[in-house]
Parts: C-alpha cells; structure tokens; sequence
C-alpha cells in the first residue's frame, strides 16, 4: 500500500465515494452481525442450518457481482447501478425488518421474508459494490501514482463502515431479547439509505475525471429502452426472484459447493486447452489458479467470524462486565476496527523494508501463516475447559488482531495480481474467478461452521473428529497452517513464474 504525500492531493470524489461505501458496509456487516444470532434465537435454527444458509448467502454475495459488473459496463454505467443496487438493498433490510417484526405471530410469512430480504441484499450489493470500486480507480488517469493510495483511502471507508455496523446494528438489535433484532435490520436500512442519499446528491458534480467529465454515466451504444424506470424495475424484480430462488435451493440442495468445484475444475480445463496461449502466458494463469486455491482456504477459515465465532462469542465467552453485557455482535466490529488501526503500520512497514519488501506469493502465506496462528491462540483459549464455561473475551480479541494482520498481508494484493497475470483475452473470464474464489471461500466457511460441536455432539470432516471446541480450532490451525506451509515453499517458484 503507497503512501499519501501532501503533495499527492486527491479529487473530492474519492471522498464521496468513500462516503457512500462506509455507509453501505455499515448496512452490510451490521446486518451480518446479527445474521446468524437471528436465525438461531429468533428463527431457531439450529447451528448447522444457520451456517449453511450463512454460507450461501455469502457465497452468492460475491457472485452477484459478476451480473452487475457485466450490465453496468454494456448498460446502465455505474451511478444508474449502483444506486440501483443501493434502493434494492435498502428494500432488502426493509423486508428483513418486517421479517423480524412477524417471526412469532407469522412464522410462515416470516420464513419468505427472511430469502426474500436476504436475496435482495445479494442482488443489490451485485450491482453495488463492483461498480463503486471500479469508479475509484477511474477518478484517476491511466498509470497514476495516487491511485494505490486511493483504493488504501477508499478501504479505510470500508473499514469505518464494518466497524461502526455492527456496533449500532448490535447496540439496537442484539439486546438480549430475539424481538429486538428487526432493531439492527432498521438501522441498517438506515445506513444504506444514506448511502444512496450521499451518491445521488454528489456523484453528477464531484465523481469526475481529469477534465471534469463526469464518470459512470450510460455507455453510448446502451440502448434506451434498457434505461427506462419500468425496465430497470422489472429487470430487479426478475433478477431478485432468481437470487432469491438459487438462494434457497442451496438451502435445500447445497448446490453452490459443487457447482463453485466444477468452476475450478472446467475453467483451468476451458483456458489450458486453450492452443494459442504461449507456454509462458500458460504458466502465468497457472499461477492465477493456485493462488485462488490458498484464498479460498483463507476465506473459508476467516469467515466464521460471522458464523462459527459468533456462536462462541455468544455462547462460551464472558462478556459480562458487572454494569453491561458485551453484545456477541459486537466481536464483529474488531475486523474492522483492527484494519484501520494496524493499516498505517502495514504501509510504512512495507515502504520500510524497500527492496527487501516480500513478493505477493509469500506475503499471503504469510496471511495464511498469521490465521493459523490466531485460531492456536484460540484453541489454547479453550483447551481444558469444561463444556458450559465461558472463557475470557481476550482470546476472541487477540484472534480477531491476528486474523486482521494476515488479511492485511493477503487480501489488498489479490486482485492486481489477478490483473497482472492474465493473458489479455482472459482477462475478464479470470477476474470473474477470482470472485468465485472469494464465493467459493464463503461457501466453505459455511460448510465448515456447520461443523460446530455443541451440545456435546461429535462432528468430523475428512476424518477428522471433533467433539469439542478445541478440536474444531485446531481444524482451522491444520487448514490454514498446511497452506501456508505449502505456499511458504513453492512461493520463489511462483515469484519466478510470475516475473518471466
Ligand atoms: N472487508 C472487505 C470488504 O468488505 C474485503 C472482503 C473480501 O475481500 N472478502 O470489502
């Protein structure tokens, strides 16, 4: 990550970007703060169903985007997109508000709203957040310094808004009584609708270029029928029925896992087979796809934090302090709260090292190096401890600051790495698996959480047994720790694989 100079002043639109986004990852993570707390205290779920449900909806957050990317780029341009996407998932919290207002007295409307809502965030988050990620880099011309800069700027807008979600969203709905969740459901709503607010009134005078054209407006060969209200309305409403749709069948059908296998199967076989790629161009994608691999592991053992981790947070750890209860919520702030903290020190800290800064390869071992290392500080936490004693918030903190270091090494390099290995023709096709990576990575961590033992229940996977909590996080430790491990070795071949 570059460093701002006071020379390196930046436009006023970075700044009304990074608005919009704080407030739409406030909606976002406040909302999944409370997620699976209130699908197994209000709905009563049990654990497993909620982790599976956590993970598809994640898993189809970050493949939504693929749809919304493509129709902003040949449609609609990227302010009609996302402030369409932001309405829809506004209407999304909306819906989940009602949802959490009728559990008891409907149960069966309920049920409809609750993949009703959560599909309409999936859609509109699809049409949100690629779109205002691409405007940021185009606040720039082509090659400019600043532009690293830009995107640490516009991260710490994500980070404001991940932390401050859940810690309103949590103060408001996660109270202690399961009817007060709609609380966080509102609140959240709130913050997405302030989000719209920011971009509609700003985005025409300040998310500009160079010369003061304005940028993510219609691309000049979109039809103007596609741009019409009752389409764009239309062309929601039909997509958020499929959403909703895919949504519950891998509720049904856990199809995702095996579809997002397939993908990696399929598409190394559609690109190798490939006979004009050069054998360089070859092993550069080669490097694409074994990276994805490790992000996976790092986002599958990562993502319990709002699945797994917030079962802890609610059920084994103290958060009693005499005059006020800790809401288990609340643990979801840290992520955040920690990236914006320790993001200073990871830019100087790189800037320091110069030459001897490490190359991506070994950085993100070293992402999946500092997971390992927080989830054995965890298991060290409860190792001995009798089921039913709730163990000191401490291990939850000092897990959640190393879990924030190691994404702080692995997650800001992956994409311009994916960028710059991709032989041109593939380019799209490969940033499009670089999210399904990333969807993927949910889906396991939805996979993995349903694995929880509780209730002195004995789970395993691929052989492994675990009958107590120590034994899941020393799951993750063995998961992460081997990637990392493996990635550790082969990280110089990768280096020159990827500098040929
Ligand atoms: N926390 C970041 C965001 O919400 C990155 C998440 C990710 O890349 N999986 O945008």
């Amino acid at each position: 990550m570059a460093q701002t100079t006071p020379a390196a002043k930046h436009p006023k639109g970075l700044y009304v970007l990074f608005a919009t986004e704080m407030w739409e990852r406030f909606n976002f993570y406040g909302m999944r703060a409370i997620l699976v707390l209130f699908m197994t205290k209000a709905l009563l779920f049990d654990h497993a169903f909620a982790s599976n449900l956590y993970g598809s909806y994640l898993s189809l957050v970050y493949l939504s985007p693929l749809i919304g990317g493509f129709m902003a780029d040949k449609y609609w341009g990227n302010n009609r997109s996302i402030i369409t996407g932001g309405i829809v998932m506004a209407i999304g919290e909306l819906v989940l508000f009602a949802c959490g207002s009728l559990y008891q007295s409907s149960p069966q409307i309920s049920s409809v709203l609750f993949f009703s809502g959560l599909g309409l965030m999936i859609t509109g988050n699809g049409f949100f957040k690629p779109n205002i990620s691409s405007l940021v880099g185009q606040l720039y011309p082509h090659g400019d310094k600043r532009k690293d800069a830009a995107y640490t700027i516009f991260y710490m807008g994500i980070n404001v808004g991940g932390a401050f979600g859940p810690f309103l969203c949590g103060l408001f709905g996660d109270t202690g009584n399961p009817a007060d969740f709609r609380w966080a459901f509102l609140v959240g709503g709130i913050g997405m609708v302030i989000s719209v607010i920011v971009q509609k009134l700003f985005q025409a005078k300040y998310v500009v270029d160079t010369e003061g054209k304005q940028l993510g407006t219609v691309p000049e060969k979109s039809p103007k029928s596609l741009l019409s209200p009752i389409v764009v309305v239309l062309g929601m409403t039909v997509l958020a029925l499929i959403f909703i749709g895919l949504f519950y069948l891998d509720a049904k059908y856990n199809y995702l896992f095996y579809l997002l296998s397939a993908c990696f199967i399929g598409i190394p076989l559609i690109v190798f087979s490939d006979k004009k790629l050069t054998k360089i161009e070859k092993e550069k994608v080669a490097v694409i796809f074994l990276i994805c691999f490790f992000v996976i592991f790092f986002w599958g053992a990562f993502e319990q934090a709002g699945a797994s981790l917030t079962f802890f947070a609610s059920e084994q750890t103290q958060r009693d302090l005499g005059f006020f209860t800790v809401p288990a919520s609340w643990f979801q702030s840290l992520n955040s709260t920690f990236v914006v903290l320790f993001a200073p020190f990871f830019a100087w800290f790189w800037l320091k090292l110069g030459k001897r800064e490490p190359k991506s390869p070994f950085k993100m071992a070293l992402g999946l190096f500092l997971l390992a290392l927080g989830y054995l500080w965890i298991a060290f936490g409860v190792k001995d401890v009798q089921s039913g004693i709730k163990v000191s918030m401490i291990w939850l903190v000092g897990m959640y600051a190393l879990h924030t270091a190691g994404e702080l090494c692995l997650s800001p390099i992956g994409l311009s790495l994916v960028n710059q290995l991709s032989p041109l023709k593939y380019s799209s096709l490969l940033m499009a698996v670089w999210f399904t990576a990333n969807a993927f990575g949910n889906k396991l961590a939805g996979v993995l959480s349903s694995l929880y033992p509780d209730g002195g229940k004995t789970t395993s996977f691929l052989g492994y047994h675990m009958s107590n909590l120590y034994d899941f996080f020393m799951l993750f430790v063995f998961m992460a720790g081997a990637a990392s491990i493996i990635l550790f070795l082969i990280s110089s071949k990768l280096k020159k694989l990827m500098e040929q």
